[in-house]
């Protein structure tokens, strides 16, 4: 409903076209920066976990090259094959001497070697002859360890946690020959593990990143990133995750960080899982700040064209709505209306043709009224003219009959009386003939202001023709229309006109009649009265005669 105003339209419009081309431009160009940044990171953590790879490599070769050393040594292949074999024993060897003279010897190895936590010698059958440990371990070896010690050279055993040196530890079983080359034992090092930290430390200082060696349960067994050995352990499904998809980044709840981006990879050298990881913010953090005032940007945009939006909106219909509203005026008939154009746009112009509009219904407007009014005067003369006779003034024929009918039926209405009478100048034929039509319309005219005179407003004069008029009094009874009759006789007879140097005396005769019940029409009552006058005629003239 909102949307149908010009207003809101522009409005919407002008957010559109902002948010649509900034946002789907910026969005995109977010998701291509974080796809390379996927990339860079995952390239990243591949060369990570490959350098990891190669410092244990190395770190490996190194400690399996030392205890090596210590597996070919005389002491080792001899103390080994005395213990077992006491007939065997070397000429000057004390017997029973022999275990303690090789845990000596290595304790004497592992004091020289750091990494070594312990070095134990086992028999063929995998038991336990001498150790540098005061106590000696219990040797735990696969069941198939000769064979594979010969095949490989080494048994590896699996790494874990060692609660006894709290660290992880690694062992590993290398075989001891005989000088024969028969197997006659093994030599089994504890590696602490925690030595491969510094290798792993500075692995990782180009590219950046952490990494992990982790055991098969996800437990950490060294970390580049912590000093001190402790036993965090990845979450079950990251570490499903990582072993479903290796060598690819994946983002997980890390163990130094709350979410990382990491990958994982299965080491050559040991049976354990190495993890490269980096934190998630700080690897996305400059992308997220960008993203972040992009955002922001995106949204100052927007309020920005919002407002302008609405301002144009409102400059725009605001003069519409001006428009609207002086144009219902003038449907309205108020024609006082201008509008002040002080724009100089498509909307000022507008506003200026309405106002010329205005100014031009204004002018057409009053030249109507004043010809109306003019035509009403001239009406007003028109029907004047129509009802009056044009020598004497008075009402003519015409509206003589229209008088005496509406009197008509207002009698039968009221049953209140009007009187007529109907007056004929005496030998008037004979003034025209002596003094000419002049004076003779002179004389009319004269005789007509006399009864014009002689009359109340109420009442009634007409010129009949000729030189007859009739006059109509109105609610008034013969005997009181006589006394009219007989005044007006008087006047006219002293009057004492003069023309051409005479005096004239001029007389009327008059006729008068009420009206009856049975006076159906005007020419009735115009019949009656023509016979009362008539008779005042018959009757010598200058007088007035009533016909009852
Ligand atoms: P009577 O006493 O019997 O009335 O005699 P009269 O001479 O007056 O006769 P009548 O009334 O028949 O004559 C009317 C005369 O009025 C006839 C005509 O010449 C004259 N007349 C009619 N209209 C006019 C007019 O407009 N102006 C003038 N000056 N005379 C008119
Ligand atoms: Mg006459």
């Amino acid at each position: 409903m909102w949307l149908k105003s010009i207003k809101s339209k522009i409005m919407v419009f002008a957010i559109l076209a902002t948010l649509i081309p900034s946002l789907g431009l910026g969005l995109l160009s977010f998701r291509q920066n974080e796809a390379q940044i996927d990339a860079n990171v995952t390239r990243e953590l591949r060369a990570l976990t490959r350098y990891a790879s190669r410092e244990i490599e190395f770190w490996m070769d190194k400690h399996v090259h030392e205890v090596r050393v210590s597996a070919t040594s005389g002491t080792v292949i001899d103390g080994l094959s005395t213990i077992d074999r006491p007939q065997t024993r070397t000429r000057g060897s004390a017997p029973g001497k022999n275990p303690q003279a090789l845990a000596h010897y290595l304790r004497s190895v592992r004091e020289k070697l750091d990494t070594i936590l312990e070095l134990t010698v086992v028999n063929a059958a995998g038991k336990t002859v001498a150790s540098s440990a005061a106590t000696p371990p219990a040797i735990t070896l696969p069941s198939d360890w000769p064979q594979e010690s010969l095949t490989d050279g080494l048994v590896v055993v699996t790494p874990h946690w060692n609660e006894q040196y709290d660290t992880a530890t690694l062992s590993i079983a290398l075989p001891v020959l005989s000088y024969n080359n028969m197997l006659i034992g093994a030599l089994v090092a504890v590696l602490d593990l925690h030595t491969l930290q510094p290798e792993l430390k500075s692995a990782t200082k180009s590219p950046p990143g952490e990494v992990l060696l982790l055991d098969r349960d996800g437990r950490t067994l060294v970390s580049s990133q912590i000093n001190g050995d402790k036993l965090i352990q990845l979450d079950e499904s990251s570490l499903r995750r990582l072993h479903a998809q290796p060598g690819e980044s994946l983002v997980f709840r890390g163990t130094t960080y709350q979410e990382v981006i990491g990958l994982a990879d299965m080491s050559a050298e040991l049976p354990v899982t190495i993890v490269a990881e980096r934190d998630r913010a700080e690897v996305y953090g400059t992308w997220i700040k960008q993203r972040n005032m992009f955002l922001a940007l995106v949204g100052a945009l927007l309020l920005l064209v919002t407002a302008v939006a609405f301002q144009m909106g409102r400059s725009i219909v605001g003069p519409l709505q001006r428009l609207i509203g002086a144009a219902d005026r003038i449907a309205g008939g108020d024609l006082d209306v201008r509008l002040a154009a002080t724009r100089n746009d498509e909307l000022g112009h507008l506003t200026q043709v309405f106002n010329q509009m205005a100014d031009r219904l204004r002018h057409n407007h009053a030249q109507i009224m004043a010809a109306n009014q003019a035509m009403q005067l001239q009406n007003q003369v028109l029907e004047t003219l129509s009802i009056t006779d044009s020598l004497t003034g008075l009402y003519n024929r015409s509206k003589l009959d229209a008088i005496l009918s509406d009197e008509l039926a207002r009698f039968k209405r009221t049953q209140r009386h009007f009187t007529m009478l109907m007056m004929d100048i005496d030998y008037f034929k004979t003034l025209n003939d002596s003094y000419g039509h002049v004076i003779g319309d002179e004389i009319l005219t004269a005789v007509a202001r006399i009864l014009v005179q002689s009359i109340r407003s109420i009442d009634y004069a007409a010129r009949y023709g000729g030189d007859e008029f009739i006059i109509i009094l109105v609610e008034t009874s013969a005997d009181h229309a006589l006394k009219t009759a007989e005044r007006i006789r008087s006047q006219v007879e002293n009057m004492c006109y003069n023309a051409n140097g005479s005096t004239i005396t001029v007389t009327v005769s008059i006729g008068i009649v009420q009206c009856q019940s049975d006076d159906g029409t005007p020419t009735a009552v115009f019949a009656r009265a023509d016979s009362a006058l008539y008779e005042a005629k018959h009757a010598g003239r200058n007088r007035a005669h009533h016909a009852c």
